[in-house]
Parts: C-alpha cells; structure tokens; sequence
C-alpha cells in the first residue's frame, strides 16, 4: 500500500489529497517559509511520525526545508535533529510522544503572529478561512456549510464536512484526530 512508501517526497501529494486542513497548513508554511516556529514543528513532527513517515525520512524532510531557508545543516544537526529523534523515542528518556488530538490542537497553544499550528475551523481570521476552502477547491455552498460550523464553534464537524467534501462522500466520517482523518482518507483513496 501507499503507506510502505512514505517518503519525504511523496508528502507534498499527499498533503493535498489527505492531510486535514490544520496540516496542510503546516505543510505548506514549512515549504514557502522553510521554517516552522515550536509549536508547528510539534504539531507537523508527530503528525507525520503518527502517519508512519520513518525517523530518517522525517530527517531528511526536515533538513532539506531547513536548510533552503537560514538555518545551515550543520545548525540543523545541533538545534533541531535531536528533538526530532527525540519525538521519535530516540534520545533522552527514550519517551515515545503521542500525535496531538484534535482537541488538544483546539484548546491549547493559542498560534500568534508568524505560527502556523493550531486548527484552522477556530483560530484562522474568517476571511482567510473562505479564502482557504476556496484555494483548496470547496465550493461556495460547500464553503458556506463549513463556515457555518465553524461560526458555532463546532471545528470538528466543520472538518468532517471538510472532509465529506474533499473525498465526495457520503459516508459519516466524524473527525476527532489528524491521524485518523488521514488514515480514513487514505482508506477511501485507496480501498
Ligand atoms: Fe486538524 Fe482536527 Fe482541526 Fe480538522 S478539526 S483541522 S483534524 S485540528
């Protein structure tokens, strides 16, 4: 299947056909920037180890962005690729992390200026949020059924509907982890 072969450079498809939009985000932040600040290493890092991407794809991603941007492979190797191991359980206390939950996402680590974590259904400005759906090819009416959800408060069913429409299915798909959006998109895709 698809997911024996996850490579640094099969993410960029598959963050456009199947990654929720809260890491699409990070994705492509990470790849116009080529930097992410803490919390969206955090939030994209263990999200992609948690969809099975190996320790030394997750390196060779990550060094590559990096060192298009200011930081030299040599300031990757010291500053950065520990606490990658790290998450994967491979220094330190040897702790492996868990992907974060929606929930977690939603409620803690309120994203600033110049942060890309977070959900996109609550902590993006409204204008940005239609923009989004509308570059990521919802419709206006499936964009206003999204919104509506999102004006409620309700950022899980707003990414189930997200999700409904990016798959065109009909099938219930309710959303309560990054993970497990991607698992049933990958499961749909590919049978
Ligand atoms: Fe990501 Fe969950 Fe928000 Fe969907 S509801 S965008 S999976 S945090």
């Amino acid at each position: 299947t698809a997911r024996d072969h996850l490579t640094a450079e099969s993410l960029d498809s598959h963050s456009i056909k199947s990654f929720p939009m809260c890491m699409r985000n990070l994705h492509e932040a990470l790849k116009s920037n080529h930097h992410l600040r803490h919390y969206g290493r955090l939030q994209y890092l263990l999200f992609l180890k948690g969809i099975g991407l190996p320790l030394e794809e997750s390196l060779k991603f990550w060094r590559n962005e990096f060192s298009k941007g200011s930081i030299s492979v040599d300031k990757f190797e010291k500053e950065y690729a520990y606490n990658i191991r790290h998450s994967y359980g491979k220094e330190g206390k040897r702790t492996s992390y868990t992907p974060y939950s929606c929930l977690k996402i939603i409620t803690s680590h309120m994203p600033g200026n110049n942060d890309y974590h977070g959900c996109p259904f609550k902590h993006f400005e409204r204008e940005f949020l239609k923009q989004k759906l509308k570059q990521y090819g919802r419709s206006q009416d499936e964009t206003n059924q999204i919104m509506d959800h999102a004006d409620s408060n309700n950022y899980q069913i707003a990414c189930q509907r997200y999700f409904e429409f990016a798959h065109k299915t009909e099938e219930i798909v309710p959303i309560n982890h990054p993970n497990q959006y991607f698992e049933q998109s990958m499961r749909l895709i590919n049978g």
